[in-house]
């Protein structure tokens, strides 16, 4: 099965996806998550896209399309992907098609996750990630255990990502609904859009998930 799970930044595509891996063994494409290593290892192309992801503003269809085929071809895996935070733009979304089409698979479901800004800012302001295993947690609905290790690795080293201030997010949302939110027309139209209410706690937003895909 693959799926993609759509929304603004903060909507919890990332979380989702970690349960999904956990639970049904699918594999997680974060294009976020690419682009942040290529930055970290200080690569060429991570170089380049340094300052636009600052910005808060989109990389190129071209670095993105790359490293998803890139990811696509080498992994060896039968229960399926789930992209997040890839397609961004339509130009992505057609390019996923024919890629997918080309490497024998098929396009199972779109999750729209439901949220609105006002939760994202608050989501976004408040978290931090384990640096590393990538656990997420919120000052708020999730805080890091009070001896300080991550629940998940039990490392200690926490890191806020350096594009989670107010600019860059707003800068981030104008993005999303310049050019990301004509995804949902664009796969509701191939009847593959699901919604899914997002604001819950993290476990029932896992329900509805779950809901959809075992309907499939
Ligand atoms: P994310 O971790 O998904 O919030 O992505 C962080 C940043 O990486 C975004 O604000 C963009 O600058 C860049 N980025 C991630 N995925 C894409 C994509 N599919 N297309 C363009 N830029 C992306």
């Amino acid at each position: 099965m693959n799926i993609i799970l759509l929304g603004p930044p903060g909507a919890g595509k990332g979380t989702q996806a970690r349960l999904l891996v956990e639970r049904r063994g699918m594999v997680q494409l974060s294009t976020g998550d690419m682009l942040r290593a290529a930055k970290d290892s200080g690569t060429e192309m991570g170089k380049k896209v340094a300052d636009v992801m600052a910005r808060g503003d989109l990389v190129t269809d071209d670095i993105v399309i790359g490293l998803i085929e890139e990811h696509l071809r080498s992994a060896d895996d039968d229960t399926g992907f789930i992209f997040d935070g890839f397609p961004r733009t339509l130009g992505q979304a057609d390019a996923l098609g024919d890629l997918l089409g080309r490497v024998g698979r098929r396009l199972d479901a779109v999750i729209a996750m439901e949220v609105n800004d006002e939760a994202l800012v608050e989501r976004i302001t408040a978290r931090s990630t384990c640096g590393n295993c990538g656990e997420v947690y919120n000052d708020i609905t999730k805080p890091i255990p009070e001896d300080g290790k991550c629940s998940v690795c039990g490392a200690s080293d926490f890191k806020r990502r350096s594009d989670d201030n107010e600019d860059s997010l707003k800068q981030r949302l104008l993005e999303y609904y310049k050019k990301t939110s004509p995804l949902i027309g664009y796969y509701h139209a191939k009847g593959d859009l699901h919604w899914v209410p997002g604001l819950g706690e993290i476990e029932e937003v896992a329900s509805g998930i779950a809901r959809v895909l075992d309907n499939l």
